[in-house]
């Protein structure tokens, strides 16, 4: 089945009970058992629930995967992955990712003796450079959040398998509309479901993709020991908005199409950044593992300050400026004061990440509207 379908039907059956074409809410903490051990493989919400079973089949069908395992936020995927680790080993992460998940990795998993290497991959063979024999993991996400550069997942991919390391890829950006890590050679693929695979700007969930068994039997343990789980009404939600997640990711790309275009050609403009330009440093490894460059983007202004930035940040009236990403609804939003706020100001611009930056979530309303918009906004 192509992936159009999948979205709309795999994981997903009519409601044994009622007939109810729609994954009913299973708002319930218990399931009653016949006799002691004897139930219909429901026996308390944190371990099982039938709307979030349905959901995680449905997510792994999504991503080509065989399982997946949600979480009650994006953030708390991530951190099931890195409890599959032990004190002393060690992950090579990519150096500009989430905010959120360099805090999580930095503050709270550093002091339990998890050792974490940030390192830019836009160069494959600049990961090997940091595998040691106590490497575990390697942590990538891509594009990158918020420089749009790009990881050659294959590559990377070998040479995890070279050292028997896992490779776990935040796919939240490309959504697996626009990319599928699993086929490319990853271990896991982590999303914030909050994003575009949601799409309405309703729900905070996440999720974990995976095809082996022991790897899943091991996140399973840990989702229910944790208990980090979503409630089956957001299950439900995300179920809903993973239905139109094909159409919506393409007006998102033919938008974004526009807007990065339009952008590049203001004069109050500097840099755009942006994975579907051509002479985008990583546009040939874009274009290999992606089906399309999304409504993701980042530009610098020529007046390079956090008051010229702020002036645009605050006259934009379709853009709301906001945190999040990947709803039908434009945002806009300053990485520097905003998302990446808890990274020091100098390792930030190490990594480009200017005081005027500012990052787009282009939505899917009308494209010349989106235009006017930033047109008086730059004004
Ligand atoms: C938002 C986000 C996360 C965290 O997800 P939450 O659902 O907010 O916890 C992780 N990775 C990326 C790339 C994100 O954009």
């Amino acid at each position: 089945m192509k992936l159009a379908t999948r979205l709309i039907h795999a994981g997903v059956e009519p409601d044994p009970a009622t007939g109810a074409i729609m994954t009913p809410i299973y708002q319930t903490s218990t399931f009653v058992q016949e006799s002691p051990g004897k139930h219909k493989g429901y026996e308390y919400a944190r371990t099982q629930n039938p709307t979030r079973h349905a959901l995680q089949n449905a997510l792994a069908a999504a991503e080509n995967g065989k399982y997946g395992l949600c979480f009650s936020s994006g953030s708390a995927a991530t951190d099931a992955v890195i409890t599959l680790l032990n004190p002393g080993d060690e992950v090579i992460a990519a150096s500009d990712m989430y905010g959120g998940t360099y805090r999580l990795f930095t503050k709270i998993f550093q002091k339990y003796g998890i050792k974490f290497h940030f390192v830019s991959m836009q160069e494959a063979s600049d990961v090997e450079k940091y595998i040691n024999p106590q490497t575990r993991l390697i942590w990538t996400e891509t594009p990158t959040n918020p420089m749009m550069r790009i990881t050659d997942i294959a590559a990377v991919a070998a040479i995890a398998k070279k050292h028997q390391v896992l490779l776990c890829v935040d796919n939240t950006f490309a959504s697996p509309y626009l990319q599928n890590p699993l086929d490319l050679g990853a271990d896991l693929v982590v999303h914030s479901a909050t994003k575009y695979l949601g799409g309405h700007s309703d729900t905070v969930l996440g999720a974990i993709i995976m095809n082996d068994p022991g790897l899943h039997e091991k996140l399973a343990f840990i989702q229910n020991s944790r208990g980090a789980v979503p409630g089956p009404q957001d299950c439900f939600l995300i179920l809903r908005g993973l239905k139109t997640l094909h159409v919506r990711m393409e007006r998102h790309c033919a938008n974004g199409l526009v807007i990065a275009r339009w952008l590049r050609a203001d004069p109050r403009v500097d840099k755009v950044f942006w994975c579907g330009f051509e002479d985008h440093p990583n546009y040939e490894i874009a274009r290999k593992q992606m089906r399309g460059f999304g409504g993701m983007m980042s530009f610098t202004l020529k007046e390079d300050s956090l008051d010229s930035a702020f002036k645009v940040l605050s006259s934009t009236k379709l853009f709301s400026l906001a945190e999040s990403l990947g709803g039908v609804e434009s945002l806009i939003g300053h990485p520097a004061s905003m998302t990446h706020a808890s990274i020091p100001r100098e390792e930030r611009l190490r990594n480009g990440l200017a005081d005027s930056l500012i990052r787009l979530s282009v939505g899917i309303e009308d494209a010349d509207d989106l235009v006017a918009d930033l047109k008086q906004a730059l004004g």
